[in-house]
C-alpha cells in the first residue's frame, strides 16, 4: 500500500480504475495541464495553441465530431472522399514499391460484388502479414486517383471478428495542431478526467430536475467517451443547455444592469447625406430605405440605440451602416465598423475609402487589423485617439487594449453570428454608451431570434436590390464534374469569374491546404492556360490572401478555389457561378451564405451543389437549396429536417460561434434554457443569481 499524502495542492487517494493506474493525485480545475503525466513543457506549449491552459480547459475541449464505426459496406457502394468500412478477402499478389523514403504497400481486396485497392504508406512489413490472404476488414479513406478509386492508409481488422467489437462504437475525434495526435489528446483527457475533482454544477437542481438533465460531470464524461449513442445524446444535451442558459441569462442581466440609456450625442441635419443618396448609382431599395430610417430615428432619439438589422444575403447592408457611420462622422464624432475577418474587413475599407473620394465626403477612413506591423499600429491608434480619422473599419483589433477612440457614438459589428454577444459589448465599453447597430444576413426564425436579440430592437430588410435576377441552381452528382468546368469555361470566356468550394479535409488543417492547392492545379490543368486559377486557404499569410481577394476582385484571377474562408461577405458582383463540392457536408444555412458570394450583380448566376452521395436524406435536404433562394425560409426548413443524428458529420451552422450549440440544431434545447433562465430570475433576487455565476459569466 502506497502512502496518502495530504497536502494544499497536493493530495493522493485511491481511485476506481484498473491497477495500472495506481494512485492520483487528485487535481483542481484551474491547474496547469503540466500537471498531467506525460504533459511536459513542449507538449503543454502545443495545447496552449488549442487554448488549453488548465486541466478545467481541456477537459471543456469537446470532440469536433466522432468516429463510428459502421457496418462495412459491398465494395460496389464505396463512395469517394468517406471513410468507409469494407470486408472482402485479400485478392492477388501484395507488393511494396514507391521509394525508400516512402514505401508503398498495394493490395486488393474483393467480396461478392467488387474489387478496391488499398494502399499503405511506410507499412513495407505488411507484406508478409497480408501475403497468408484470408478474411479481411479494412476501415480507411476512400479516394479517386488516375486508374479509380482507392482506399488509402485503412486500419486493419485481421481477423474480421475484430472489428465486430467495435462496431457502432463512437470514437472522439479533435481538432488538433500541428505535434499533437488525436491519440495523444484523447489520452490527457482520459487521464485528466480520472484524477479531476470537480468544480460545483453551475446548473441549480431545480432546473436539472425540472429538464432531466444529468450532472454535468456525467455529462462531460458522456461527451468525451461516449458509451453509446443515447447517453451520448443527453450528455451533449445538458452541456449545450447549460452553454445556452448562461448565455441568456448574461443577456437578460445585462440588459437589466443597462436600462435604456439616455442618448448623449446630439446628432443635426447633414444635407451632405441626402445629396449622397442622390448620387449612388442605384436607388436604395424600400427595404434599405426603411432600415437607414430607422436608424437615424434612433440616432436622432432620446435613447441609446441597440439595433439589429437582419437582412439576406445581397440585400445591401453595407450602405445602411455606411450611412449610420456617414452620419456620425458628419457630426463631429466617431463610429467603428468591426469585421469577423481581415479579408471584410479590409473590403469595406476599400469600398468607405472609394466612396468618400468619389463624392467628396469630407470623412478619413482608418484601417485596423491585427496582422498590421507595431509601426503601423501605433500611428493609426495615433490618428484615431486624435480623432483625424472619424470612420474606423477593423476586427478584432479594433478592442485591443492600445485602441482609445475619440467621441466614438457609433459601433457597428458586421456578420453578428461570427462574433460572440461579449465582443460587442468589449468594443461598445470602449466607448461612452455609443450606439449599437448590429448587422446580421442569418435570418434566424422569429421564436429563436427573440431569445437570441432579446436585448436589440429588429429591422428586416427583406427585399433585394431591383437588378437582380433570381440565381439558377442545380444538384448534380461528382459525374458532372467535368459539364461543370466546361460552363465554368464558357461563363469566363464571357467575362464572368467562378468560385470553387473545395472538398473539406477533416483530418487536419495542414491537409486542408494542402487539398485545395491540389484542387486548384488540377482545376488549372482543365481550365486551360488562358484562365487564371487562384486559390486562398485559411493557412496563407494574410498578406498574400489580400493580394488574392484584390486580384480576384479586379479579375486577374477568374478563378478562385477556397475553404469556406470566403463565406461571409465577400463582394465582387461579376463573379457568376459558385461551384461547392461536397456539399452535403454543410449546414443548409451555410450553403445558403455561400451561395450568397454570387448573384450580387446585374448578371444571371449559378450555384452548383455537388455530391458524391446517394442518400435520401442528402437529396431532400439540398432539394431545399435547389428551389429556393429564401434564407428565411431555408432557414425554417433547416430546422425542421435536422434531427439529433446530424451531429455526426454536418458541419455547424455557426451561428453565434457557441462552442458546443448549434441555434438551428439545438433550436428545442434553446428555447427550453430560455424558459429555464426567465425561471431562474424569476425565482432569485438577481444579485444572488449574478454572484453564482459570477465566476463563468463575462458581466
Ligand atoms: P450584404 O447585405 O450581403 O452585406 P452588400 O451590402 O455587400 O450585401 O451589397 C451587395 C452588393 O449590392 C454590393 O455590390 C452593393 O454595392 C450592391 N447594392 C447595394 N444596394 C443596392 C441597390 N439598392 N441596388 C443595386 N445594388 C445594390
Ligand atoms: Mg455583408
Amino acid at each position: 500500500m502506497k502512502h496518502v499524502r495530504h497536502g494544499e495542492n497536493c493530495i493522493w487517494r485511491r481511485v476506481d480504475k484498473p491497477a495500472a493506474y495506481g494512485y492520483h493525485r487528485i487535481m483542481k480545475e484551474n491547474e496547469r495541464i503540466s500537471a498531467l503525466k506525460g504533459i511536459g513543457e513542449k507538449t503543454e506549449k502545443l495545447f496552449q495553441k488549442l487554448d488549453v491552459y488548465t486541466v478545467g480547459d481541456l477537459i471543456r475541449y469537446f470532440p469536433h465530431g466522432y468516429d463510428v464505426y459502421e457496418p462495412p459496406v459491398p465494395i460496389s457502394e464505396v463512395e469517394e472522399n468517406h471513410v468507409m468500412t469494407v470486408s472482402g478477402a485479400i485478392y492477388g499478389r501484395v507488393s511494396v514499391g514507391g521509394s525508400p523514403k516512402l514505401q508503398i504497400t498495394t493490395s486488393y481486396v474483393k467480396d461478392l460484388t467488387g474489387t478496391l485497392k488499398v494502399v499503405w504508406f511506410r507499412m513495407p512489413f505488411l507484406k508478409n502479414m497480408l501475403a497468408g490472404g484470408g478474411q479481411i476488414t479494412l476501415r480507411g479513406r476512400v479516394v479517386r486517383k488516375r486508374d479509380g478509386l482507392l482506399m488509402e492508409h485503412p486500419e486493419i481488422f485481421y481477423p474480421p471478428a475484430k472489428y465486430r467489437e467495435k462496431l457502432d462504437s463512437l470514437q472522439p475525434v479533435y481538432s488538433l495542431a500541428k505535434g499533437l495526435t488525436n491519440n495523444g489528446i484523447q489520452k490527457a483527457v482520459k487521464q485528466a478526467l480520472s484524477s479531476l475533482e470537480f468544480s460545483e454544477d453551475v446548473l441549480p437542481s431545480y432546473i436539472k430536475q425540472e429538464y432531466g438533465l444529468m450532472d454535468y460531470q456525467e455529462a462531460v464524461r458522456g461527451v468525451h467517451f461516449p458509451q453509446e449513442k443515447e447517453l451520448f445524446y443527453k450528455a451533449r444535451e445538458r452541456l449545450v443547455f447549460e452553454e445556452f442558459f448562461l448565455f441568456i441569462l448574461s443577456l437578460r442581466l445585462s440588459a437589466e444592469e443597462k436600462g435604456r440609456m439616455l442618448n448623449a450625442y446630439c446628432m443635426r441635419p447633414q444635407p451632405v447625406m441626402d445629396e449622397f443618396i442622390q448620387k449612388l448609382p442605384f436607388e436604395l431599395t424600400n427595404a434599405q430605405k426603411g432600415a437607414w430610417r430607422d436608424v437615424k430615428r434612433d440616432m436622432d432619439g432620446i435613447h441609446v440605440m441597440s439595433r439589429l438589422i437582419q437582412g439576406d444575403v445581397g440585400s445591401g447592408k453595407t450602405i445602411v451602416a455606411l450611412l449610420a457611420m456617414m452620419y456620425a462622422g458628419l457630426n463631429g464624432c466617431q463610429a467603428v465598423l468591426m469585421a469577423p475577418t481581415e479579408v471584410l474587413a479590409r473590403q469595406h475599407f476599400h469600398t468607405f475609402e472609394e466612396m468618400f473620394r468619389q463624392y467628396g465626403i469630407p470623412l478619413k477612413v482608418e484601417l485596423l487589423t491585427g496582422t498590421m506591423t507595431a509601426a503601423q499600429k501605433r500611428s493609426a491608434y495615433e490618428r484615431v485617439e486624435l480623432g483625424l480619422s472619424q470612420i474606423v473599419v477593423g476586427t478584432h483589433a479594433l478592442i485591443q487594449k492600445g485602441v482609445t477612440y475619440h467621441k466614438l457614438a457609433l459601433v457597428v459589428t458586421d456578420e453578428q453570428h461570427r462574433f460572440g454577444v461579449k465582443q460587442r459589448e468589449m468594443l461598445a465599453q470602449k466607448g461612452d454608451s455609443p450606439h449599437v447597430l448590429v448587422m446580421s444576413a442569418t435570418p434566424i426564425p422569429r421564436t429563436l431570434a427573440i431569445i437570441l436579440y432579446g436585448d436589440l430592437d429588429v429591422s428586416v430588410m427583406d427585399e433585394l436590390p431591383k437588378n437582380r435576377l433570381p440565381i439558377k441552381n442545380c444538384v448534380v452528382d461528382t459525374g458532372y464534374r467535368a459539364t461543370a468546368y466546361t460552363f465554368m469555361k464558357k461563363q469566363i470566356g464571357e467575362g464572368r469569374q467562378c468560385y470553387v468550394i473545395c472538398p473539406m479535409v477533416e483530418e487536419s488543417e495542414n491537409m486542408e491546404a494542402e487539398n485545395v492547392t491540389d484542387y486548384a492545379r488540377n482545376l488549372q490543368e482543365s481550365l486551360g492556360g488562358n484562365v487564371k486559377v487562384a486559390c486562398l486557404h485559411g493557412k496563407m499569410r494574410q498578406a498574400q490572401k489580400d493580394e488574392i481577394m484584390l486580384a480576384f476582385a479586379q479579375n486577374q484571377i477568374q478563378v478562385l478555389v477556397s475553404t469556406t474562408v470566403i463565406e461571409v461577405g465577400i463582394d465582387v458582383p461579376n463573379a457568376t457561378v459558385m461551384l461547392i463540392e461536397n456539399s452535403e457536408r454543410f449546414g443548409l444555412a451555410q450553403l445558403h451564405q455561400l451561395r450568397g458570394r454570387v448573384g450580387r450583380g446585374a448578371h444571371q448566376s449559378y450555384c452548383i451543389f455537388m455530391t458524391a452521395s446517394k442518400s435520401k436524406e442528402t437529396k431532400e435536404r439540398l432539394d431545399i437549396l435547389n428551389h429556393s433562394n429564401d434564407g428565411f425560409h431555408i432557414a425554417s426548413e433547416d430546422l425542421r429536417l435536422r434531427g439529433p443524428g446530424d451531429i455526426f458529420g454536418i458541419r455547424q451552422s455557426g451561428v453565434m460561434n457557441f462552442k458546443l450549440g448549434d441555434v438551428y440544431q439545438d433550436a428545442a434545447i434553446l428555447q427550453k434554457a430560455g424558459e429555464a433562465a426567465a425561471k431562474t430570475l424569476k425565482k432569485e433576487e438577481s444579485s444572488s443569481v449574478k454572484e453564482r455565476f459570477l465566476r463563468i459569466l463575462w458581466l
